[in-house]
């Protein structure tokens, strides 16, 4: 017998539908696109580069296949600060 989550858990969004983040690009390289959790959990994905319409990580700010650098990409990491 296991437990069931009940609505008022803290995890219980997990288990829901509509917290599924729809993937806008893919990359047979990256593991974020490759790992079906991450849109599961509502996690950002990864994004359509403006410049070329390829692919940008969701834990970077450079396209993979122009090198444009986003200029706001993840706030809460910094990971685009100007060096
Ligand atoms: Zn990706
Ligand atoms: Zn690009």
């Amino acid at each position: 017998m296991s437990p069931q989550l009940k609505p008022t858990d803290p995890a219980y969004w997990m288990l829901t539908d509509g917290y599924e983040t729809v993937p806008v690009t893919h990359s047979a390289f990256c593991y974020i696109c490759n790992d079906p959790e991450y849109a599961q959990m509502g996690l950002p994905l990864c994004r359509v580069c403006p410049s070329c319409g390829g692919h940008i990580a969701a834990d970077d700010c450079e396209c993979d296949d122009c090198d444009f650098i986003e200029p706001d990409g993840p706030d809460e990491e910094q990971l685009c600060l100007p060096s």
